[in-house]
């Protein structure tokens, strides 16, 4: 095992956009050495039997992984992994008629909610966003570069910096459209009245068209997985178990990529920083966190409409206003007592996560950041609200609240999934207002993590920006000279 220097790069953390940023060094040709804090690598890609039950496996973060399908940093990669897509791309019961479903087919989707005005409003915005080749994926996944498709990202921004409360209430005059849009857009975690969550809305209804919400077949774990083999592959080495206190415990190297969130930077190079810089690592903003639910099922989810069975993702939360007033509830500190949940059955699409016959199913809703309140009686009652029976089938279930996420992986700061609060504000100072903010002010350190743009998921895109940054500068650098500063710092 490699240790100590004669790395060209180190990164610490490896999550996806760890994962990305390391395998894209390594590709460049430099020898990279990749850490990780905990015994695994994958931070969000992270799982396993966390019910305890013997052959069930769950995700303990991400499984429904689009945004990996449509990034520029992954579909470079030919990654040993199966895609598995659910028939149905997500599903929105609601309350005595039919789920609203969202399928890859635009005009099937659109003929399901339930008026022609909205329909045509569907394939106007969502159909036309899910339109054409990459550029306005690659465009909003590259926030801080000219746009590679302008007109479609013009269009597109003029829509989606409004509040998805407006956008939707604009765009649709029925209750089905709206419901599922703001089931969307609340993946964002931000209160929906505020600027830029109808962009959210707009982006994650478009990749169901445009690439799909699939699952990697047995685990999320399997994609981080292919990611180490890829960098091994690529002549770089990894390392679990090495926790990253302070910069002095990083082997010497002229670059170094941090996958953490502002707070752990702030810490971990302390003394170091400029002090402006500093406090405003120390004054990022954090988002809501999670209560999660994983549960180990003797079958699959009764739901009132078995159309809903065919989704690997499925919004509970009923209406566009009870969804928005849930959501603005939390922005407001408090617990909805019917909260938005998203909830995921990756058998839908996977059937090697559960023995035969069996299901797994995981559900989080949000809550105030750091909150300690128990929300498993709210999920399961949100879970029986649209398929009654549901409690019958738990054979085990393992729950998550903010703190026990941290605990899981210490970027989950406070419970947040997210990285960071990813309002307007943070969106454009991520963390800091900058055109390079994956750079910072000490030669040769980077950040990389879900702290920078483009923000939260799986798409690696954060790593993939940060490691081209550190590339260009690297070749502009002279080597010596950058080891020499970096050895008088530690
Ligand atoms: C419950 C949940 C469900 C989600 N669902 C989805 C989904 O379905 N689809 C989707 O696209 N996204 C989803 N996400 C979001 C997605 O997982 C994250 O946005 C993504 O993992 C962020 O990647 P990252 O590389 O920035 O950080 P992370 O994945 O958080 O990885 C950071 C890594 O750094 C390590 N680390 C931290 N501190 C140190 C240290 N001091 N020293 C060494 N290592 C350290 C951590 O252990 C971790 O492995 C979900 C997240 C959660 C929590």
């Amino acid at each position: 095992m490699p240790g100590g220097d004669g790395f060209d790069a180190v990164v610490v953390g490896a999550g996806p956009n760890g994962l990305i940023g390391a395998v894209t060094l390594a590709r460049a040709g430099l020898r990279v050495l990749l850490l990780e804090g905990t015994g695994e690598f994958g931070g969000g890609l992270r799982g396993g039997a966390l019910t305890g039950m013997n052959g069930f496996t769950h995700d303990l973060c991400a499984t429904v992984l689009p945004l990996a399908r449509a990034s520029a940093a992954f579909r470079d990669l030919d990654l040993d992994v199966e895609w598995a897509f659910p028939a149905v791309q997500a599903a929105h019961p609601m309350d005595g008629q039919d789920a609203v479903l969202v399928h890859r087919d635009v005009a099937l989707t659109a003929g399901g909610l339930g008026s022609r005005r909205d329909a045509a409003a569907w394939r106007h915005t969502v159909g036309a966003a899910a339109s054409g080749g990459f550029g306005l994926i690659d465009s909003l996944l590259a926030p801080l570069s000219l746009p590679r498709a302008p007109l479609r990202t013009a269009r597109y921004g003029a829509l989606g910096v409004l509040p998805a409360t407006a956008l939707a209430r604009g765009l649709f005059g029925g209750e089905r459209a709206r419901a599922v849009f703001a089931g969307m857009a609340a993946h964002s975690m931000v209160d929906l009245r505020r600027p830029i969550t109808g962009g959210y809305g707009l982006l994650l209804a478009a990749l169901a068209h445009k690439v799909g919400w699939p699952v990697v077949r047995g685990g999320s774990a399997r994609l981080a997985g292919a990611l180490v083999a890829a960098l091994i592959e690529a002549g770089g080495a990894a390392e679990t178990g090495h926790r990253v206190r302070d910069l002095a415990d990083v082997p010497k190297a002229p670059v170094i990529l941090l996958d953490l969130t502002p707070r752990q930077v702030a810490v971990i190079c302390a003394g170091r920083l400029p002090a402006g810089y500093a406090r405003r690592l120390r004054g990022y903003r954090y988002g809501p966190g999670v209560f999660k639910l994983d549960w180990a099922l003797s079958g699959p989810v009764p739901w009132r409409d078995p159309a809903v069975a065919a989704a690997a993702t499925v919004h509970l939360g009923g209406t566009l206003d009870e969804i928005a007033a849930g959501e603005a509830a939390v922005a407001a500190g408090g617990h909805p007592e019917r909260p938005y949940v998203l909830a995921v059955q990756p058998c839908a699409a996977d059937p090697t996560r559960a023995p035969a016959g069996g299901h797994v199913l995981w559900a989080y809703c949000h809550v105030p950041n750091g909150s300690t309140v128990d929300m498993t009686a709210a999920i399961e009652d949100q879970v029986e609200r649209f398929a009654p029976g549901f409690r019958d089938l738990v054979l085990a279930r393992a729950a998550h609240d903010t703190a026990a996420m941290e605990r899981h992986n210490e970027n989950l700061v406070g419970g947040d999934i997210g990285g960071g609060y990813a309002g307007l504000t943070q969106f454009i100072r991520r963390p800091s207002l900058s055109t390079r903010p994956w750079r910072t002010p000490l030669p040769g350190v980077y950040l990389c993590s879900a702290s920078t743009p483009p923000g939260a998921g799986v798409h690696g895109m954060g790593g993939y920006h940060a490691a081209c940054l550190a590339l260009a500068d690297h070749r502009l650098a002279d080597k010596a000279k950058l080891r020499s500063v970096r050895d008088k710092r530690f």
